[in-house]
């Protein structure tokens, strides 16, 4: 568990790779906006911390000092904002130099980074391909080696899914652990900040250092943040840890190719020491409909700020229609793309008289069972979950065009963030040249556990996991 590389990766390597990897025909297009010489940072980034010197890339979700923050739309095009997320802020703090912001499907709704108003971001791994997403671009960073450590931030699985996309680890943790202070809302009941590493003790480093309590999130958990970096002992590391295997995650239709990495895994994981153990989590099949009924429902209301006076950018009407309600609906038609404007209809169709009981109220009803369930399972003695972090590969850029079909991306990662679990992707081995994640799921504030067998995994897979 070295965080040797991580501490040799200096700010010119990063340029350095930036330089070679962000712009062209084939660029990543990981990057919004940068801070070349470091002005935006002055000040503010410690001398000496965890984090001292070494680079690091931010969603342009999370509110930043002197650079823009747009979530990738039209709406927040040049938006600055004045304060900055508690997050950035301690990472700041612990050392860290904010390199940049990062592409995001506009106001993280996506699986793909497509759906950002300034250009899709494209994966290292094979640039006709997506990264994933939302946090497309800070995956796609931390894969290029631009940086080793980026924020990424979740509703249903954006830093899993595109960690996993793109053969970097990435950590969601529990629902409290992270201040969301400064992170753009979308859905605030399931909005999670979270890390990308280009290892595991790695992004537990980063997690370390941006977890805690703050007061200016009224959701944020006062407890305790344990030491998360893992240490690793012993020949069998993970004796004594039981790992439930629910079935509902490794459906007949999965692609036997994703299906035998895990079992690979799986095995690996018993020759640690721990025990697999065969569950269900019945709830499963009902996340999809559930998730994507709660998280329009509160993006709906969430997103009624941008109205041309508040924030951001303003299209004024000319002529005789050109009065107040004019110019809110030429600003927000003109600065939403087409999967936010989905999004806000679907949520207020499901938030109306009329509909709510059916479609709103239900969805909180399934919410809670999905909740009950794992805290079920982890009450009957199990202490992880091991699922495979997505469905497929990444795909081509172009390829999903039905938006359900985007949507199914998030089968496997969106009931962590219905039940506030911590939930994490690693890399646990490639079909056809390109990435698989494995994901591991933990009870409430237990991300340690989680960190654990994932670095040991990471450590036994060695380079098997990139193969
Ligand atoms: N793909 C999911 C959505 O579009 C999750 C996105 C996210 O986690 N921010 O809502």
């Amino acid at each position: 568990m070295s965080l040797d590389q991580l501490r040799a990766h200096t700010v010119a390597d990063a340029w350095r790779r930036y330089d070679a990897v962000q712009a062209g025909r084939d660029g990543l297009n990981a990057f919004l906006s940068v801070d070349r010489d470091g002005a935006h940072a002055a000040g503010r980034t410690a001398e000496s911390g965890p984090l001292a010197g070494i680079p690091v890339a931010v969603k342009d979700n999370l509110a930043t000092h002197g650079l823009p923050t747009t979530c990738a739309s039209r709406v927040l095009d040049g938006y600055v904002s004045p304060f900055e997320a508690t997050a950035v802020r301690r990472l700041r703090e612990a050392g860290a130099v904010v390199i940049g912001k990062t592409n995001l499907d506009e106001f993280a709704m996506g699986s793909s980074t497509e759906n950002s108003a300034f250009g899709p971001t494209r994966n290292p791994i094979d640039p006709t391909r997506v990264p994933g997403g939302s946090s497309g671009g800070s995956a796609a960073a931390v894969a290029a080696g631009v940086v080793r450590l980026a924020l990424g931030s979740e509703t249903g699985g954006s830093v899993r899914q595109p960690a996993a996309f793109c053969g970097v680890v990435g950590v969601k943790p529990t629902y409290g652990r992270v201040s969301r202070f400064g992170l753009v809302a979308y859905a605030s009941s399931l909005d999670h900040v979270g890390v990308f590493g280009a290892t595991v003790a790695e992004a537990a480093l980063g997690l370390e250092v941006i977890a805690g309590h703050d007061p200016h999130d009224a959701t944020s958990a006062d407890r305790a943040v344990p030491p998360l970096v893992p240490v690793l002992e012993g020949v069998r590391p993970l004796a004594g840890l039981v790992i439930g295997r629910p079935a509902e995650y490794f459906p007949p239709s999965l692609d036997a190719r994703i299906a035998e990495q895990c079992a690979r895994a799986l095995d690996t994981l018993r020759t640690l020491g721990a025990e697999v153990r065969d569950v269900s989590l019945a709830t499963t099949a009902h996340a999809i409909p559930t998730y994507y009924v709660l998280a329009p429902a509160e993006a709906s209301s969430n997103l009624a700020r941008y109205d041309g006076v508040r924030y951001g950018a303003r299209v004024d009407g000319s002529g005789p229609g050109s009065d107040l309600r004019t110019m809110y609906e030429r600003t927000r038609s003109h600065g939403f793309g087409a999967e936010v404007t989905r999004r806000i209809l679907l949520g207020t169709y499901v938030l109306s008289a009329g509909y709510y009981d059916a479609y709103y109220r239900r969805a909180q009803a399934v919410r809670a069972r999905v909740a009950g369930e794992f805290a079920a399972t982890f009450a009957s003695g199990v202490h992880l979950l091991f699922t495979p972090t997505a469905p497929t590969t990444a795909f081509r850029i172009g390829e999903l065009s039905d938006p359900y079909e985007m949507y199914l991306s998030d089968i496997f990662t969106v009931t962590a963030n219905l039940a506030g679990v911590p939930a994490m992707s690693v890399p646990i081995g490639r079909v056809d040249g390109l990435p698989v994640g494995g994901q591991f799921m933990a009870s409430h504030f237990d991300e340690a556990t989680m960190l654990r067998a994932a670095a040991a995994l990471e450590q036994a897979l060695g380079a098997e996991a990139h193969r």
